[in-house]
């Protein structure tokens, strides 16, 4: 299975170290529903397998896949993008400190707000397109640090590179170690690679494009290949999983594999179409501003170009009348679906501020799009239109 590391990423996730199953034959893993197996009369479990809160063998099947395409040393796979982060930002020791940055997905803003540091979790919160604000937030009890990027919804860019460094200068100075985990929901493989950035630990909500059919919620937790010392992170994301056990059904896992053999060709199409979609918006005399960083004025656009293969399939625009002009194009989409999430196959639209707690940077007149795997004439016919409405016209 290493053997599989050198084949290009669309083989890869064809194959994910996959066999037809040795009993049957059959060219799909079967769905393993027991919960507990079987030891041997000597007391041993040579199967490997005892319990399925620790272990299952669908959910063992796509940690290996996970861990094979970004190229880590093994995967951890949760019951949603949530809780995997929420193992990570619980592994930060009692009286640790973390740093997040300030667009950060509202969900784990939330996360951290109402749980995480009424718990006893010292926070920082700070812009992470600026090195020198990472730089400073730093203390000498800082165990990890959060990196989001391109960030939701303002596809603000961080340079991960650079915060890794920051870490690893402040690791030398205070002589205990920092973890730096990448929340790369919006960046599967192949799309930004990075443990090639120097990042410990990749967190992925596989709901969104891993499983890529808004039909399974899952996350994930990717080690670094190297066995570089993170302090024992890695292992108290492991103790989370197991002795909590908020895990995927073997189900779950199943139909994220699935979504995962067809990822190589989805992301390339969703890329292709978003980069047509944007060629679009920025041309409208109905559109203030697009934030996508494959644009040349974006102000994250070098970083990007230098730490992401493909700029993605996520976009926001801002339209030209306010958070009305807003929510008139937003109702007036016919082939988008208006709803949250992302990474599936329908192109989806969504007027953020009004999804997230007040009082959060996203601007009133900001609409959020996934692109999807429709063909993009037929994208850009419907927002041709749903622009075009005339204003006051507001079904
Ligand atoms: C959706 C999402 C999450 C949370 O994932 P769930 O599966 O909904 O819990 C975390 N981070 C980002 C960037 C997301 O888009």
């Amino acid at each position: 299975m290493s053997g599989d590391r050198s084949y290009r990423p669309e083989t890869l996730a064809v194959h994910l170290g996959l066999a037809p199953d040795a009993e049957t034959g059959a060219v799909v893993p079967p769905l393993h529903l027991a919960t507990t197996f079987e030891r041997d009369a000597d007391g041993t479990y040579p199967r490997g397998f005892v319990y399925a809160r620790p272990d299952n063998p669908n959910r063992a099947q796509l940690e290996r896949a996970l861990a094979l395409l970004e190229g880590g040393r093994e995967a951890a796979a949760f019951a949603s993008g949530s809780a995997a982060a929420a193992a990570v930002l619980r592994s930060v020791p009692a009286g640790g400190h973390a740093i997040v940055p300030d667009d950060q997905y509202h969900g784990l803003r939330t996360l951290l707000e109402r749980v995480l540091v009424p718990a006893g979790l010292q926070v920082s919160v700070v812009d992470m397109s600026d090195l020198d604000a990472v730089a400073a937030a730093v203390r000498p009890t800082t165990r990890l640090v959060w990196v989001e990027t391109p960030s939701n919804p303002l596809l603000k860019i961080t340079d991960v590179a650079g915060v890794v460094r920051v870490a690893r200068d402040a690791e030398a100075r205070h002589g205990a170690p920092i973890a730096v985990a990448l929340d790369a929901t919006w960046t599967p493989p192949p799309w930004q690679p990075a443990f090639g950035l120097g990042v410990d630990l990749v967190v992925h909500a596989t709901t969104k494009y891993l499983a890529g059919h808004s039909d399974v919620l899952g996350g994930a937790v990717v080690a670094a290949p190297d066995a570089r010392s993170v302090g024992d992170v890695w292992e108290r994301v492991r103790d989370v999983q197991r002795l909590e056990g908020g895990v995927p059904s073997p189900f779950d896992a199943w139909l994220t594999l699935r979504g995962l053999r067809t990822l190589a060709v989805r992301l390339a199409a969703q890329a292709d179409g978003a980069a047509a979609l944007v060629a679009f918006l920025v041309a409208h005399p109905g559109v203030a501003q697009v934030l996508y960083p494959g644009l040349p004025g974006h102000p994250g656009h070098a970083v990007a170009a230098r730490q992401m293969a493909s700029f993605g399939a996520m976009l926001s625009f801002r339209v030209h009348g306010g958070v009305e002009a807003a929510m008139r194009v937003a109702a007036g989409v016919r082939l988008f679906t208006r709803a949250t999430s992302l990474g599936g196959v329908e192109s989806l639209i969504e007027h953020r501020a009004s999804i997230e707690p007040a009082g959060g940077p996203t601007p009133p007149d900001l609409l959020r799009v996934s692109v999807g795997l429709e063909h993009p004439d037929d994208l850009i016919e419907d927002l041709r239109e749903a622009l075009a409405a005339p204003l006051g016209d507001r079904p």
